[in-house]
């Protein structure tokens, strides 16, 4: 949700990726289109499969085009992202678009310090002394909140709790002054007490950098306190898409409330969560009609004929994929309506 024309950074456009394999075409992403403004953090929510990640890799051109079938338009600051030359994208990525992982221990290599290795991430796009390297790896560690970050830079990976791992590899995405970072489960492998650090961390780096967030995730809890805008991702599609704050005060398709039913909360917390039922869908032989029809407790005659299209009931709803009548998102969206922190004003 572009709040503005001149700070958007990402304009993404019908993108769609499939993987041809030996049993079929796999339909990672269908038709997804999202804009990411400077200052603005977009949470992209939805269960393993869904194809969040995927759309993530595909922005950053870590698909192998070989493999891979992709169409649709990524524009970065006015350039194609899908059509530029590998090395004019090598030199964007990890640049001006950089990416966290859910797992930092896999991302940094054990056998090198941790200082180090942000070191040579500086080198890779700037060339400047080894001694300035290393300055800058220290100073940006000190950044993301590493006590004695000067000593500590010299420290091996296992010498780091979960959180310091994550917090280094956020320095290491921060040694460029990117425009976006994309942070991918950022907080899944970390201890509950460790992950609001984390994405506190994470939305303090955006005020300062000025930079544009995407935060994946499966937690709607996770993007319930930061993101300005949330896409919920289904089966590769897009099922509803807008303002945070509409998407938690006035949830509009069944899968989002499906989330915000089995999501933990201080009011539930004595009541049943509400899992959903069953699990997501092949994506060789995704459902005719509404993908998430199988599943979903609402479902009537056009639902499994019918795809849904993305598209705003009103004027003033945020679009989405469902084919019921509007009394009805209303109603039910208002049983699972959230008012976040600093809402309620
Ligand atoms: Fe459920 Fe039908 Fe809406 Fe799909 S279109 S979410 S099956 S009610």
């Amino acid at each position: 949700m572009s709040t503005s024309h001149d700070g958007t950074l990402l304009d993404v456009r019908g993108l769609t990726v499939r993987f041809p394999t030996s049993d079929g075409v796999v339909q990672a992403v269908s038709d997804v289109s999202f804009s990411l403004s400077r200052g603005e953090t977009l949470g992209v929510v939805g269960e393993s499969g869904s194809g969040k990640s995927v759309s993530n890799l595909a922005i950053m051109g870590l698909l192998n085009r070989q493999r891979t079938a992709i169409s649709g338009q990524v524009e970065f600051m006015g350039r194609d992202l899908l059509t530029l030359p590998p090395d004019d994208l090598r030199h964007i990525r990890g640049k001006d678009i950089a990416m966290v992982f859910q797992d930092p221990f896999a991302c940094l290599h054990p056998m090198y310090r941790v200082g180090a290795q942000i070191a040579e991430a500086v080198t890779a796009h700037q060339d400047v002394s080894k001694d300035a390297a290393w300055a800058r790896a220290v100073e940006l560690l000190d950044h993301v909140g590493i006590p004695n970050a000067k000593s500590r830079a010299r420290d091996y990976p296992h010498q780091f709790s979960g959180g310091m791992r994550q917090r280094a590899m956020i320095a290491m995405a921060l040694v460029h002054n990117p425009s976006i970072l994309i942070c991918d489960e950022p907080t899944t492998a970390l201890d509950v007490t460790v992950q609001a650090q984390i994405i506190e961390l994470i939305e303090e780096v955006k005020r300062e950098f000025d930079i544009g967030v995407i935060l994946v995730t499966h937690d709607l809890g996770v993007v319930a306190e930061t993101a300005n805008a949330v896409m919920v991702m289904y089966a590769g599609r897009i099922m509803e898409y807008g303002p945070a704050r509409q998407i938690f005060e006035q949830p509009q398709h069944p899968y989002t409330w499906g989330l915000l039913d089995s999501m933990p909360s201080i009011e539930r917390r004595l009541t049943a969560l509400v899992p959903i039922e069953g699990s997501p869908p092949s994506l060789l032989a995704p459902p005719p009609g509404c993908p998430f029809h199988p599943r979903c407790r609402y479902r009537f005659e056009p639902c499994p004929v019918d795809r849904p299209p993305l598209v705003s009931p009103l004027p003033e709803a945020h679009p989405d994929a469902c084919h019921l009548a509007w009394d009805e998102k209303v109603r039910e969206g208002a049983k699972r309506s959230v008012t976040r922190l600093g809402d309620a004003a």
